[in-house]
This record gives structure tokens, sequence and C-alpha cells, in this order.
């Protein structure tokens, strides 16, 4: 089998392999917002100290949205207006998100929202390696719960822990990856898209992105 095959199989293998542990392909439906299970998960992300980025946080953000969502977005990790609210993607690039997710035909409500990392990285630097690993746990269980079909990855972090590659985001950018039975799009982040406001092809390469999972969802 190709390396790159391998690596890949072993990386689902230890996410699934969680799955099991947890006993947690069982559930069999997605919650409500008051599902005690949810509603636990929240709290046990909410109070949190497995790494250092708990010491400095604000607060938590566990993710918001639909539990039912078919679709999901996946972002690296709160900033500092995230950081305030308990909430993902509020700041600037939230809004752009919000923007993108209206013109997909979607309301904000109607996907669920959240990131690699639940606590905000000091000066907003980018995860460790150590502090994903220990995260990944919440955003794993969320996906059992949830059960999107297509999850899209905002952003290099995000790609990274779902389609193990060493290409950039340009080339990963508009393909569908699997994840288990989840689809996986990657596309470039809405800060991204910020720091580059002037490169429209940027902004019609996300567009593009945004049309194939709207397509897989029977949107258009
Ligand atoms: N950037 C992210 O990756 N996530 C957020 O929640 C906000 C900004």
């Amino acid at each position: 089998m190709e390396k790159r095959a391998e690596k890949l199989l072993e990386h689902l293998g230890e996410r699934l392999k969680f799955f099991s542990e947890l006993g947690m392909e069982f559930i069999s439906s997605s919650p409500s917002s008051e599902d005690s299970s949810y509603l636990s998960l929240k709290e046990r992300i909410i109070q949190c100290q497995k790494c250092a980025l708990s010491q400095r946080r604000k607060n938590a953000v566990p993710g918001e949205g639909n539990f039912g969502a078919e679709l999901m977005f996946v972002g690296e990790a709160p900033g500092h207006d995230e950081d305030i609210q308990g909430r993902p993607f509020v700041g600037r690039a939230g809004q752009l998100l919000t923007k993108i997710i209206n013109a997909m035909e979607f309301k904000r409500e109607d996907v669920y929202i959240t990131n690699v990392v639940k606590c905000r990285p000091p000066d907003n630097r980018n995860p460790h390696r150590e502090e994903i690993e220990k995260c990944q746990k919440y955003l794993l269980e969320q996906l059992e719960m949830i059960k999107p079909r297509v999850i899209v990855t905002l952003g290099k972090v995000a790609t990274d822990f779902f389609v193990r590659s060493n290409l950039g985001m340009t080339a990963l950018r508009g393909n569908f990856y699997e994840f288990g039975d989840i689809q996986v799009m990657p596309t470039f982040h809405p800060s991204y898209i910020i720091r580059n406001e002037g490169n429209i092809k940027i902004k019609k390469m996300v567009w593009e992105d945004m049309k194939k999972v709207m397509a897989f969802l029977g949107k258009k």
C-alpha cells in the first residue's frame, strides 16, 4: 500500500478507534440542544484544564448551532472576540463566515460551527500539536453527536486535522476528502480572505468550494 494511504488509514484509525472506545457509535440520533450528553460535553469543555491554554482564557468556546446539522464549519481556535463572548466566529472573520453561510442559503442556526481547539492561543498564534491532541477528543465527540454529512475546514490547521497531506491549502481546497463517512471540503480561512481583500481570486475559489458543498447537499 502507498505510504500516504497507509498514513491516512492510521490517522483515521486513531480517531475512529476513539469513537468505539467511547461506545459512541451506538448513539443513533442527533441530540437536541437540551440533550444531557451534549450539555455534559459542553460543560466538560468549559471546565477543561488539560492544557495551558485554559489558564489564560476568559471563556472556552465549545461551538454552537444546530445539533442535527448536515453541515459543519471547523476553524482553528477562538480569537480575541470569541474568547470574550464564549462563541465561535463572532469577530471580523466570523462576520464574513456568516455572509458565506447566508450566501449558501443557510442561516447560521442551520449549521454547526466550532474549532479544532476550544481555547484561545496567546496572540492568536497557531495551536501547538500537544494542544490539538489534548483537545481533539471534544471535536470528535461533537462529530459523533451531530453526525454532519459535510465538514468545511477553514484554513490549514482545521484541514490538517482531517486530511493527512503535505500539500498546502491551494492544492487541497476544492476537493472532497473522506473522514469516515463524512465528506470534508477544505477552503481558505475567512481571516485569509480578509488579509487578502484585494485578491478576488481567493473569494472566487472559496465560493467555488462552497458551491460544491451546496451541490452535494442538494442545495442547487
Ligand atoms: N478564527 C477561528 O479559527 N475561529 C474562530 O472562532 C474565530 C476566528
